[in-house]
């Protein structure tokens, strides 16, 4: 945790999530407007086709709302792209950028996240921003070296604490129930935290850098305890409400 800084608990639903979803996201907004989920932010990010719809349930409420992915350029002739102008019209504050799905998937280098999280800026989002190392590099002892090199290639050339978040996620730990040790989370957290210093002065100090990988309800204490960890960013456990809540319940 940074001291003054509120944490932020988003859920990544991916390709997961009908409309009969819609029920989980009501279910978190209820919790959180109930004043029963804790003092981080939740914010939940469902596929694009549910993001008009999750903005209704959630109107008026506490839970945030955000897009996985959006195009760089204002609109034009992008088949099945989504412009981030769309995202924040559909009633979204956030957009994820960079997620290593995306990285390995789809190819995006850190210079097209970034012209995304510009985008993402431009239309009024909070870009989420993720970066992370790969088992392979973690072993080589690469992990700091990787990361950094994808913080400074990734993020947005101005932004703050209200324009962009940091996620990091090593890619290993995503969807497999493994996580880094407490100790390893930390080190890249402060090497983040470094960069951020660099890149956007005394601003980087406030900016939430969340990490992401196989947070679960038993893990989030300690992992969201630990320095410059300011929330997280969650995939699989965030589908279920109980599941996403018990997690910012940590928070409590
Ligand atoms: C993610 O995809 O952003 C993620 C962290 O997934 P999981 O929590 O399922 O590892």
């Amino acid at each position: 945790m940074t001291p003054g800084v509120r944490p932020l608990v988003a859920g990544n639903w991916k390709m997961n999530g009908l409309s009969a979803s819609l029920a989980e996201i009501k279910a978190m907004r209820e919790a959180v407007d109930a004043g029963k989920a804790g003092a981080a932010e939740l914010a939940v990010c469902p596929p694009a086709t549910l993001l008009a719809q999750a903005a209704w349930t959630l109107k008026g409420g506490k839970v945030s709302l955000g897009g996985q992915d959006c195009h760089a350029k204002e609109s034009g002739a992008y088949t099945g792209d989504i412009a981030a102008s769309m995202i924040k019209d559909a009633g979204a504050q956030y957009v994820i950028v960079g997620h290593s799905e995306r990285r390995q998937y789809h190819g995006e280098t850190d210079a097209a996240v970034k012209a995304k999280a510009e985008a993402g800026l431009k239309a009024g989002l909070v870009a989420i921003v993720c970066v992370g190392e790969t088992r392979t590099e973690r072993e080589a002892g690469k992990a700091i070296e990787v990361v950094s090199t994808q913080v400074r290639g990734s993020l947005p050339a101005s932004g703050g604490p209200d324009t962009v978040v940091v996620a990091y996620e090593p890619i290993w730990a995503i969807g497999t129930g493994l996580t880094p040790t407490p100790a390893d989370v930390a080190e890249v957290h402060a090497a983040i935290r470094r960069l951020l210093g660099e890149i956007y002065g005394a601003a980087g100090a406030k900016v939430r850098i969340l990490y992401g990988g196989s947070v679960k309800p038993a893990n989030a204490k300690e992992l969201l305890g630990l320095a410059n960890v300011d929330g997280a960013l969650v995939g699989g456990a965030s589908l279920k409400a109980v599941d996403f809540l018990a997690i910012a319940a940590t928070y409590l």
